[in-house]
C-alpha cells in the first residue's frame, strides 16, 4: 500500500512538472517571438522614413519579403528563405548536426505608397539555446525536488500506515484454528487504530465464544443422540438373538425401541428448533387470541395424559393475549411436562391463568423434587440437567426450558422462578399487554 501512494505521488509530480515545462516554454517562446517582433516593427519604420539601406536590412534579418496586397507583387527582397521545416511561426533547420532556429514575423504595412505584407524572419538559434538550458536545469531541479518529496512523502506515508499494515497482516493470519489465541496488537498503536484494534479484539472474542457455544452444542447433541443409539444398537442385536423365539425379549424390545424412537425424535426436534432459531428463521405468526382458552386446553391434555397426578386449574381468567398462540402453548407445555416429570405419584401440579391489568400471568406449580439453590442459575442453559435429576431415570435432554425461553422473549414476557428442593416449583411466565396492536 506504501509503495503504491508513493508511485500515485510521482506520477503525480510528473504529470505537474511536465505541465509547468510547457508553460514555461510556452512564456519563453513567447518574449522571444515578442522581441523579434518589435525588431521588424523598427525596421519598417526605418524602410518607411527611407532611412534603411538594403545593407543595413540583411544584416538585419536573415530574410525579408515585401508583397504587395494589390497585385500581390513582391516588392522587396532581401536574404535567403531558410528551409522548409516550419512550427508556426518557428523554422528548425539542422545543419551539421547543428540546430538552427528562427522566427517568422508577417506585418501589414503601408511601404512605397501602397498596403503591403511585410515577412521578416530572423535568427535565434542563441535565444533558443538559453531557453533550452533554463529548461533543461529547471527540469533537473523539478526532478530533484519532486525525487526528495516523494521520498519524504513515503517516509511519512509508511509510519502512518505500519500499523495498519501489521494489523492487516494479523487479521490475514487469523483462522478457526488460532481464533483463540490470536489478537491484534492494541500496545503501541495511536489512539484512533487503538480504538479499532479493541474494536476487532472485541468482535474477535465474540465470534469466539459464538464458535466455541456452536462447538460445544453439536458435541452435546451428538452425545443426547448417541445414548438412544446405542440403545437401539443393543436392543436390535437382542432380537437378532433370541428375540424371535422369546417372546418376553421381543415384547421388552419392541416397548423399548419404540420409547427411544420417539426420544430421539423429540431430541431431533428441538435441536431443530434451536438451530431454526439460531439462523433467525423462526417467525412468530402473531394474533389476538385468549389465553384462557389455551390454558383450558392444556389443562385437558394434562389430565388425560397423567392420572397419578392431581392436576387442576386454580383460576382461569380471560386475558387477551397477541402473540403466536401455538409457540406459547408450546412454550407452557414444557413448563406442564416438567412438573409432570419431576413430581411423583399423588403430587399437585396447579395450573392458573390470571389478568394482571391487561397483563397475561401463567403459573405452573408442583409439589414434586424442587431444585436447589445452585443449580437455579443454570436451568435455562442447553442440555442443563440438575445432578438432582440425573440419576433418576427421568427423561430430558435439558432444553425444554431453553426453547421456552427462547418464546418467552420473543413476546417480551418474562419468566420467574420460585422453587425449594424436595417441596416443589412454581414458574409464573408474564407476557405483558401489547398496545396499540
Ligand atoms: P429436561 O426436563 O428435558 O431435562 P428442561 O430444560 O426442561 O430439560 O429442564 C432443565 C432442568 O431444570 C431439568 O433437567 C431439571 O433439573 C430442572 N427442572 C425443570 N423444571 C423442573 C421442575 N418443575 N422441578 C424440578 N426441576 C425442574
Amino acid at each position: 500500500m506504501t509503495y503504491r501512494i508513493a508511485m500515485d505521488f510521482a506520477i503525480l509530480f510528473l504529470v505537474t512538472g511536465l505541465f509547468l515545462v510547457l508553460v514555461l516554454m510556452r512564456i519563453r517562446t513567447g518574449s522571444i517571438a515578442e522581441e523579434y517582433e518589435n525588431r521588424a516593427e523598427a525596421l519598417i519604420y526605418e524602410m518607411q522614413k527611407g532611412t534603411a539601406d538594403e545593407e543595413q536590412l540583411e544584416d538585419a534579418c536573415d530574410f525579408l519579403r515585401v508583397v504587395s496586397k494589390e497585385n500581390r507583387e513582391t516588392v522587396y527582397l532581401a536574404g535567403e528563405e531558410p528551409g522548409k521545416l516550419a512550427l508556426g511561426k518557428w523554422y528548425f533547420i539542422k545543419e551539421k548536426d547543428e540546430l538552427q532556429v528562427f522566427v517568422r514575423q508577417k506585418l501589414s504595412v503601408v511601404l512605397y505608397g501602397s498596403e503591403c505584407s511585410a515577412e521578416f524572419v530572423f535568427e535565434c538559434t542563441q535565444e533558443w539555446n538559453v531557453m533550452r538550458r533554463e529548461l533543461i536545469f529547471f527540469s533537473l531541479w523539478y526532478l530533484g525536488v519532486a525525487a526528495a518529496a516523494v521520498f519524504v512523502c513515503y517516509v511519512l506515508v509508511r509510519a502512518v500506515l505500519r500499523p495498519i499494515d501489521e494489523m492487516s497482516r494479523q487479521v490475514s493470519r487469523l483462522n478457526l484454528q488460532n481464533l483463540h489465541k490470536e489478537r491484534l496488537n492494541e500496545e503501541g498503536s495511536k489512539a484512533e487504530l487503538k480504538e479499532l484494534a479493541e474494536g476487532i479484539n472485541g468482535m474477535l472474542d465474540r465470534m469466539e465464544q459464538a464458535y466455541d457455544a456452536q462447538k460445544q452444542f453439536v458435541s452435546e447433541a451428538s452425545h443426547e443422540l448417541r445414548t438412544p443409539i446405542t440403545v437401539l444398537q443393543g436392543y436390535s442385536s437382542m432380537l437378532k438373538r433370541w428375540g424371535a423365539e422369546d417372546k418376553e425379549v421381543l415384547a421388552e424390545s419392541i416397548d423399548a425401541i419404540e420409547s427411544e424412537a420417539k426420544s430421539m425424535q423429540d431430541l431431533v426436534e428441538k435441536l431443530l428448533f434451536l438451530s431454526r432459531h439460531e439462523r433467525r428463521k423462526l417467525p412468530f405468526a402473531k394474533e389476538r387470541f385468549d389465553m384462557a382458552e389455551v390454558i383450558g386446553e392444556l389443562e385437558k391434555e394434562m389430565v388425560y395424559m397423567t392420572s397419578t397426578r392431581n392436576m387442576r386449574c386454580s383460576v382461569c381468567e380471560p386475558v387477551r393475549v397477541y402473540g403466536d398462540k401455538q409457540a406459547l402453548k408450546q412454550a407452557i407445555r414444557v413448563f406442564l411436562d416438567n412438573a409432570v416429570k419431576y413430581t411423583e405419584e399423588g403430587d399437585t401440579i396447579t395450573l392458573s391463568c390470571r389478568n394482571k391489568n391487561g397483563a397475561c400471568e401463567i403459573t405452573i406449580e408442583d409439589t414434586g423434587l424442587g431444585m436447589k439453590r445452585e443449580d437455579l442459575e443454570g436451568i435455562f442453559g442447553r442440555f442443563f440437567r440438575a445432578d438432582t435429576v440425573r440419576g433418576k431415570n427421568i427423561e430430558g435432554h435439558g432444553l425444554g426450558l431453553s426453547i421456552a425461553r427462547l418464546i418467552i422473549d420473543g413476546h417480551a414476557g418474562k419468566i420467574a422462578v420460585r422453587t425449594q428442593y424436595t417441596k416443589g416449583s412454581c414458574f409464573t411466565v408474564t407476557i405483558p399487554r401489547q398496545r396499540g396492536v
